[in-house]
């Protein structure tokens, strides 16, 4: 099978490197990859958002399957574009990744089919948003409708910090076009978790949890990232709470989406907020997260491409999956300033040390090679995950990985899954 795979980060380093264990293939593409990707695909000079140049490129290279990573792409509409050509896609249609392009488009789709008690209200005026927000009171929660790179939600505990969220929403346009419309939510209180699916449309397959953490600093502090690092299983996410909320939210959404003709095929992503009533969505991502990909896709047993393949040919029905029962630990290594500016061009040593203990995987994310070195291209630099026994086995092999990696300027947190390890700070 001749594969092409769309993107450059941690989670597509993950992909690549899964799939390319795979018996099924024959060749794997990777548009633009990084230096990490480049040791086991073929990386062409293509954007990710290049939709005319991955277009031809998967047509004339006679691609069997395209995967597709980020968001962007399929929100744009990349998945339409091959399928119309008759190709084969992992990822779903313009449409039906609107379950990510549009918190109203979810929000209502949500609401019409019975699978949440939340209050909300979508708005087109700003004026009409403040008057709503000050009906219902702090704490409120203002949401870009569009895809703004996570920047465009703010839980807003007073009445003043959500004026002004609105105003930065749909007058001062700080997230562009995400802010023609906007949606107010009621603010939900519970613990936070995220259950990833394989779907093609009709049959749903669960991946394994994962917990990931998201602010910049230790103990959860600061601005928000792309994400510092994350684990799996995740102590707090049961299977019965995972089935509970695959069977009451996951899968009805399958089924709604088909039902508004726009069938959802790809990875399902639904981040949860466990209130005292039961799971609350309060987003749908239509891809693969990063990193979390980085600590559930060492755990498949499975061959991945043959999974990827049987969701897009809508053939997931009697694919069984296998998981390792390990602990899986990812530590995200970025540049200083991040997620500020920072600088590139870091020399990046210590790859291969990093790597002795077979039980240690360095992804890239932001790397590029030249000459035979590697060096920093972006904020989230290096994704290290570790398969150990149990947390602490996972996390000390991750560590102990990291302290032979360097370059000038290398930030990471030594708190990642402190919730689930012994202590605070078992190194
Ligand atoms: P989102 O991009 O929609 O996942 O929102 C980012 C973060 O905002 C989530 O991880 C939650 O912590 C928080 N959030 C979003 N919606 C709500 C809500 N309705 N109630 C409480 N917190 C929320």
């Amino acid at each position: 099978m001749r594969v092409l795979l769309v993107g450059g980060g941690g989670r597509e380093h993950a992909l690549a490197d899964a799939i390319s264990r795979s018996p099924l293939l024959s060749k794997l593409y990777c548009a633009p990859g990084n230096a990490g990707i480049a040791q086991v695909a073929e990386c062409v000079s293509i954007g990710a958002e290049d939709l005319d140049a991955l277009h031809a490129f998967a047509t004339d290279g006679d691609i069997d399957l395209t995967v597709v990573g980020p968001e962007r792409p399929l929100i744009m509409g990349l998945a339409d574009r091959l399928r119309a050509d008759g190709m084969a896609v992992y990822g779903p249609d313009a449409a039906a990744a609107r379950l990510e392009g549009s918190k109203a488009f979810t929000d209502e789709i949500l609401a019409k089919y019975g699978l949440s008690a939340k209050r909300f209200r979508v708005f087109n005026t700003p004026e009409e948003a403040k008057t709503y927000a000050r009906e219902q009171g702090a704490p409120i929660v203002v949401k870009a409708d569009g895809d703004a790179f996570g920047k465009g939600v703010k839980v807003c505990s007073s009445i003043e910090e959500a004026e002004d969220f609105i105003d930065a929403v749909m007058v001062r346009r700080d997230f562009g076009a995400a802010g023609n419309r906007l949606v107010i939510e009621e603010c939900l209180v519970g613990e936070e978790c995220t259950i990833k699916v394989f779907t093609d449309g009709e049959t749903v397959v669960p991946m394994v949890a994962s917990q990931d953490h998201k602010r910049i600093g230790e103990g959860d502090t600061g601005p928000n990232t792309g994400g510092m690092g994350c684990y799996s299983p995740v102590p707090n996410v049961s299977d019965a709470v995972q089935d509970c909320i695959v069977t009451s939210i996951i899968m009805p959404t399958v089924k709604a989406m088909a039902e508004e003709k726009a069938p959802y095929s790809g990875t399902l992503y639904g981040g949860c907020i466990l209130t005292d009533s039961g799971p609350e969505l309060i987003e749908y991502n239509c891809r693969f997260g990063d990193p979390e990909t980085q600590v559930v896709i060492p755990r498949l047993q499975s061959d991945l491409l043959e999974v990827l393949a049987a969701t897009a040919e809508g053939k997931l029905d009697g694919i069984d999956l296998s998981w390792s029962d390990e602990v899986a630990a990812c530590v995200v290594i970025a540049s200083e300033g991040y997620p500020g500016s920072y600088e590139k061009g870091k020399r990046i040593t210590g790859l291969e040390q990093a790597q002795t203990d077979e039980r240690v995987k360095v992804y890239h994310a932001g790397t590029v090679a030249q000459d035979g070195e590697c060096y920093t291209a972006g904020g989230r630099v290096l994704g290290v995950t570790a398969l150990g026994s149990d947390y602490d086995d996972a996390f000390e092999r991750a560590y102990a990985a990291i302290d032979r990696v360097h370059f000038d300027g290398m930030y990471y947190r030594r708190d990642i899954g402190w919730r689930a390890r012994s202590g605070p700070d078992s190194r």
